[in-house]
Parts: structure tokens; C-alpha cells; sequence
């Protein structure tokens, strides 16, 4: 049976590497209807809002989305809409694969998946200046908030993912040595729960050594879990341990709904030009077959996807060579036959 998804194109490049994607999507036979809708700064054009009602009803609607990148003003205007989406779902878990695709990236056969606490953390956004003397901004204070709900969903989370895709070990990364209190509790409730999954091994360790390791011995590791902000940025260190952002999907998941996106922007320096690498956007799309359950079409896309980048006749600018987003496009389309 189809599943309908909302389609955001988003701004940038994102029309361009949204409609690569739904052309892959469906040369491979994916069973889904879309209902595309706008948000970003090309919606504030259109609809006087980054974030039309619309759009809001299609995702409550549809609870799965494919979402290409969104511009954020920087400094002043309108706050992100990724972020102001991920809140209204709730997307408390962002999952962020690394997967070493690319030759001549930084290692080989790199596997892993981070999955962020999307939620809490310092990400929370409770910050404040203080004064001193003349100085309005003498100070400035953040609270990091971390709850046993938030820690533990994010945690069990990690592990049904570890259990559901046959992986051997869960890492926990935090700094409890130091922030007690927060990190501490993150820690305590992940060890709670990884106690419901006896068959998956457990480690927890310091984030500035979890840091370290990825670079030296990334093989070490296979699913990661941490809170909002170490995700963050871990998970753009493993995106260059495999070739960069380039090729870097990611899933929002709530218990409700699920928003998939490339992890790059909306490049601006390029839009318009039709050289954006799709691949991203196109495992992103992967992703969300998985979710909703055609796991075989997406390993198929996956497996073309793959041969063309090897193949390197196709490759897109950002890879090294001249291909337009189309003429790789046509090549992963044409690739679909061979992987079965
Ligand atoms: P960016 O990821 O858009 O671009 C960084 C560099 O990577 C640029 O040189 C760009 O040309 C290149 N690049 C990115 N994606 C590419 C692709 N698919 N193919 C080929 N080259 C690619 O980062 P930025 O310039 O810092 O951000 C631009 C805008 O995107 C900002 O407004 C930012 O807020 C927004 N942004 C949105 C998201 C999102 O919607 N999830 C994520 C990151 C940034």
C-alpha cells in the first residue's frame, strides 16, 4: 500500500537535489504519493510566513517527511524552521549515519550511527546576560536541562535501533566526570536501560576520549548515543570520517512522526546551477523507506547509488568531477536495473 509523505523542497539547492530524489525514488518503484509543500525563506516570499499553516497541517497529517535544506537568516529574522519543526513533533532522536561510500575518503568501511537527544541539552536555548557595572554584558549564563524522560527515550532508542539493525555494541559518550548533575543523570538512565537489552554490548565513555578514538580507530564503535549538543557535533566529525557532508542523511524521529534531510544546507553558492551532489537528500530518502517499511527498494537505490559513485564516469563537482545534478541523476536511475 502507498504511504503518502509531505515533500518540503526547502531553498538553495533543495528544489534541485528534492526533485533528483523523487525521480530516483520513483524509477526504483517506491510506493509513495507526495504532498509538496513550502517552508524556508522561499515560503516567506509566497506565504508571508517561513512556516505556513499548510504545511504545519500536512506534516500532522502525513507524520513522515522528506525535507530538503531550509535557509536561516543569520543574526536577525526568523528563527529556524528545522528547529521549530523538530519541536512541534517532538523529533527527540536524531539519527545520523556514517558510512564510508566515497573513495578516497578519510577511512574505509566506516559503519556507525549517532543518535542525537534532539531535545534538552544546552540546545534548550535558556541563556542570559548579566551585568556588571556599566557592562550589560559583563556575563552570560546557559542552562544545560537534561531529564530522566528525555535521557532514556533518546537511550532506548539507540538500543531497539542497535536490536532492530543486528548491531553488536551502543557507546554512550558524556562528560559526567565533570557535569555531574546533567551529564550524570544522562548516564545513569542510559545504563538503566541498557540493562532491557542484555544481548547488545554497553560502554559509556568520556566525550573528549569518544572524540579522540573516532579519529584514531573509528572501527571501534557501531551505534553511538549522546545528549543534543556533543551529537552535534560528533556527528559532523564522523560525516568527514566518510567524505563530508555531501553524503550525509539524517532522521528526525518522534513517537508520532519522522522528518528525514540531508545534514548539508541549502548552498547557496551553487543554487540554481543544477551541479548539487542528490546523494544526501537520495539517502535521506532511503531512510525514510525504511521507516515505512520498503527496505528492499531503499537497498536498491543504496546499492546504485554506490556503484556510480565508484564508478566515478557521473561523479558531480563536490566529488571531483563535472557531472550536472541531472546527468548523475540519470546514472543512478539507470543503475537501479543491476542492483537487482
Ligand atoms: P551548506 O551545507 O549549504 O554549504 C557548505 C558548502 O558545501 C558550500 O560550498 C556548498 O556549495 C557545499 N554543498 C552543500 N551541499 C552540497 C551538495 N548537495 N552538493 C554539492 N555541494 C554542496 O552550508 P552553509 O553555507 O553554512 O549554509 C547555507 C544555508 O543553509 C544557511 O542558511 C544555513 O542556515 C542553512 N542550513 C540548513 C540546514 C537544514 O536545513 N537542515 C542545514 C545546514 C545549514
Amino acid at each position: 500500500m502507498s504511504t503518502t509523505i509531505t515533500v518540503i523542497p526547502g531553498d538553495g539547492i533543495g528544489p534541485e537535489v528534492t526533485a533528483a530524489t523523487l525521480d530516483i525514488l520513483k524509477a526504483a518503484g517506491a510506493e509513495l504519493e507526495y504532498d509538496t509543500q513550502h517552508a524556508g525563506v522561499g515560503a516567506l516570499e509566497t506565504h508571508l510566513t517561513p512556516l505556513p499553516d499548510e504545511t504545519l497541517d500536512s506534516l500532522r497529517r502525513n507524520r513522515v517527511s522528506l525535507k530538503g535544506p531550509l535557509t536561516t537568516p543569520v543574526g536577525t529574522g526568523f528563527r529556524s524552521i528545522n528547529v521549530a519543526i523538530r519541536k512541534e513533533f517532538d523529533l527527540y532522536a536524531n539519527v545520523r549515519p556514517a558510512l564510508s561510500l566515497v573513495p578516497g575518503g578519510r577511512y574505509e568501511n566506516v559503519d556507525l550511527v549517532l543518535i542525537r537527544e534532539n531535545t534538552e541539552g544546552l540546545y534548550v536555548g535558556v541563556e542570559h546576560y548579566i551585568g556588571v557595572g556599566n557592562d550589560p554584558r559583563a556575563a552570560a549564563e546557559s542552562v544545560m536541562i537534561i531529564t530522566r524522560f528525555g535521557a532514556e527515550r533518546a537511550v532506548r532508542y539507540a538500543f531497539d535501533f542497535a536490536r532492530k539493525n543486528k548491531r553488536r555494541k551502543v557507546t554512550l559518550a558524556h562528560k559526567a566526570n565533570i557535569l555531574k548533575y546533567t551529564q550524570g543523570l544522562f548516564l545513569e538512565a542510559g545504563r538503566e536501560v541498557a540493562r532491557d537489552y542484555p544481548e547488545i554490548q554497553f560502554e559509556d565513555r568520556i566525550i573528549d576520549a569518544t572524540a579522540m578514538a573516532l579519529v584514531m580507530n573509528p572501527w571501534e564503535f557501531d551505534v553511538l548515543v549522546m545528549e543534543n549538543m556533543f551529537g552535534d557535533i560528533l556527528s559532523d566529525l564522523m560525516a568527514g570520517l566518510v567524505g563530508g557532508l555531501g553524503f550525509t542523511p539524517a532522521g528526525n524521529i518522534g513517537l508520532n512522526a519522522a522528518m528525514f534531510e540531508a545534514v548539508h544546507g541549502s548552498a547557496p553558492d551553487i543554487a540554481g546551477k543544477g551541479v548539487a551532489n542528490p546523494s544526501a537528500l537520495l539517502l535521506a530518502g532511503c531512510m525514510l523507506l525504511d521507516h515505512v517499511g520498503q527496505p528492499e527498494v531503499a537497498d536498491r537505490i543504496r546499492a546504485s547509488l554506490k556503484t556510480v559513485v565508484l564508478d566515478r564516469t557521473e561523479a558531480t563537482r563536490d566529488m571531483g568531477g563535472s557531472a550536472t545534478t541531472r546527468e548523475f541523476t540519470q546514472a543512478v536511475i539507470r543503475g537501479l536495473d543491476a542492483a537487482g
